[in-house]
């Protein structure tokens, strides 16, 4: 057997998360507060945290589908405001596609390029995302093969969902793939649970919080393919 796929994980293992978040939940609230007056300002960041996760709790299904729980979200508080359904429905749509165009506009780090062309040359590169990012909308998206979101799935990782998909797609073995991703039981201990390979994407300097360890940890995407080489060479 030998090294074939390397499937990534997204938010803050090619990019930060934080910043394009912030700006997307800040898009849809001029949104609102232009087109729904009364909607949403009584809500200030923690009011609307409660409010979501008031959702949540009644839609606990859409744990996996964090597009249909914004949605849902925006639908709420409209309603709430006094908006009729349809209008609702319509404001929710609007300001969900406000949402994602800054959702999407992720920054790579600055490393991420170079890295996924060289890799690219060698390996099928995949995308197993639980968020709602586009790999092809951004400048990435030339070296990825597939890409899975979890609400495709109606299964986040950990479950072995996007991963399997990953192996049928790819048309691989469990251990002809390696997983890198920043998340400890989402991305590490679900792809080590259906046989693949992981690289832990550690930027921040974490504690590893326990259970099966990764087969490598980076801090820095220039040294996956270090990391990678490494793994193919104890095969
Ligand atoms: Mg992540």
């Amino acid at each position: 057997m030998t090294i074939k796929v390397i499937t990534f994980d997204l938010d803050n293992t090619l990019w930060d998360v934080e910043p394009a978040l912030l700006r997307a939940e800040d898009a849809q609230r001029v949104w609102l507060l232009e087109h729904r007056p009364g909607t949403i300002e009584q809500y200030d960041h923690q009011a609307l945290w409660e409010f979501k996760k008031s959702v949540w709790k009644r839609f606990p299904h859409f744990v996996h589908n964090v597009s249909a729980m914004r949605h849902q979200m925006l639908l709420e508080l409209q309603m709430a405001a006094g908006y009729e359904e349809e209008k609702a429905h319509e404001g929710a749509k609007r300001a969900f596609a406000e949402f994602l165009a800054e959702r999407h506009r992720v920054e790579l780090y600055e490393e991420a390029l170079g890295v996924l062309e060289t890799l690219a040359k060698q390996y099928s590169l995949g995308a197993l995302t639980n968020g709602n990012a586009d790999i092809y909308k951004t400048d990435a998206g030339e070296y990825f093969d597939f890409a899975f979101l979890a609400e495709e799935f109606g299964a986040s990782k950990p479950a072995p969902d996007m991963f399997h998909a990953a192996m049928a797609t790819a048309n691989v073995a469990a251990d002809e793939i390696i997983h890198v991703g920043d998340n400890p039981e989402h991305d590490i201990q679900g792809a080590r649970e259906v046989g693949m390979f992981t690289v832990w994407m550690n930027s921040q300097g974490e504690q590893w919080p326990g259970g099966g360890r990764a087969d490598q940890e980076i801090d820095n995407l220039l040294d996956l393919p270090d990391a990678i080489a490494a793994i193919a060479s104890r095969q």
